[in-house]
């Protein structure tokens, strides 16, 4: 097999499929590393906010709500979106990205090896060692990339349990007093519904969590004693993705919401971002800038709540009367782009 590279992308997750997707058809050799035997599954809610609009996702491979539930402290509001949130399961998304660059001449795709080092023009995996001109750490919250960048990490925590019940409400709880400013949440997929609790270690001990999300399961008669919770860690900090020719997208980067834990859509756009880059250095990176606007105005409020710990369930109450309006929904979740 071929060795040597003009880019190399670690992690088939939806950054590293659509970075790869954008340079399908160039003249660059295109190498795309997945640890996994499997592209596609991971723990995830699986919601996708309109920030994916621009990605062409099949409607049929989804569900999509124009409501959604808030419970704060024993109060439900029912809530109209601007733009509607649907639902996808991993799997199906992983598989339709992994369709479009299959079979592409200048690209190669390597699953089941993992990336053990980075050097400088170089990776050794646990299949040999690849060379590269450039090199995208597309590769998850605990990228190898990154470190070898130097670079900290702060993480905040997912923890889902998928069960066979289907309903028909997305839900988001928040229970200050447990989870600080994260929350449970309850997102309704096609065959099945993934429930979850997303928090920030410094504010919920995983025990507690997990406590809390089996006793929220068992009040409402899921069926969850014969199903495995899954956990992964959610990377925030956003340090910037272009370090000369090393690029970082996606979790990798940092770029999932601290506040709401979404992180498709920021894995998409910079993948999307960083393979136009890559193709012309003078891309401006638009969609990006645009996201980080969307990510800056999100974590002002995770921002007054840690300044403000005791504070918290008020803000909540501030927050929940804001996003019933529509205008407001736009400011703090951004809006769908279509242009190409
Ligand atoms: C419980 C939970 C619920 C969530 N719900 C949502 C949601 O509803 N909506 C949303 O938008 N986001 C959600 N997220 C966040 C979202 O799942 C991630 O932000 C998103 O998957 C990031 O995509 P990515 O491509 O950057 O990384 P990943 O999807 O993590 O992909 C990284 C890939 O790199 C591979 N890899 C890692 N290390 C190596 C290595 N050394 N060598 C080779 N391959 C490697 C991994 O196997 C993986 O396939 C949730 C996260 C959790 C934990």
């Amino acid at each position: 097999m071929e060795k040597n590279f003009d880019v190399i992308i670690i992690g088939a997750g939806p950054a590293g499929l659509e970075c790869a997707k954008q340079l399908k058809d160039s003249k660059l050799s295109v190498l795309l590393i997945e640890k996994n035997k499997e592209i596609g599954p991971k723990v995830c809610a699986g919601g996708l906010s309109c920030l994916n609009a621009k990605f062409n996702i099949p409607g049929l491979m989804t569900r999509t709500f124009n409501d959604q539930i808030i419970y704060l402290s024993g109060k439900e509001d029912r809530m109209n979106l601007a733009f509607p949130l649907r639902t996808m399961e991993r799997y199906d998304l992983g598989q339709y990205l992994l369709e479009r660059i299959k079979g592409i001449k200048n690209i190669t795709i390597l699953k089941e090896t993992t990336v053990k080092q980075i050097n400088k023009g170089s990776i050794l995996t646990d299949k040999g060692k690849f060379s590269y001109k450039y090199l995208v750490g597309a590769d998850g919250s605990l990228s190898v990339v990154r470190k070898f960048l130097g670079l900290k990490t702060k993480v905040s925590i997912g923890l889902r349990y998928k069960v066979p019940e289907i309903v028909n409400d997305v839900e988001w709880r928040f229970y200050p007093e447990i989870l600080g400013s994260g929350y449970l949440w309850v997102f309704p997929h096609k065959t099945h519904t993934n429930i979850g609790v997303f928090f920030e270690p410094k504010e919920a001990t995983m025990e507690k969590a997990k406590e809390f999300l089996e006793k929220f399961l068992k009040e409402n008669n899921y069926t969850f004693s014969d199903v495995k919770p899954g956990a992964a860690t959610l990377n925030f900090l956003y340090k910037g993705c272009i370090f000369g020719n090393i690029f970082l997208a996606g979790e990798a980067a940092g770029l999932t919401s601290r506040t709401t834990g979404e992180g498709i859509a920021p894995a998409l756009i910079s993948g999307r971002e960083i393979g136009m880059k890559i193709l012309d250095p003078e891309y401006k990176m638009p969609l990006l800038k645009e996201f980080l606007k969307v990510k800056g105005r999100q974590e002002f409020f995770k921002k007054m709540t840690d300044a403000m710990p005791f504070m918290t369930k008020y803000f909540l109450i501030i927050f929940m009367r804001l996003i019933k309006i529509k205008k407001f929904q736009i400011y703090f979740e951004g809006k769908p782009s279509f242009e190409e």
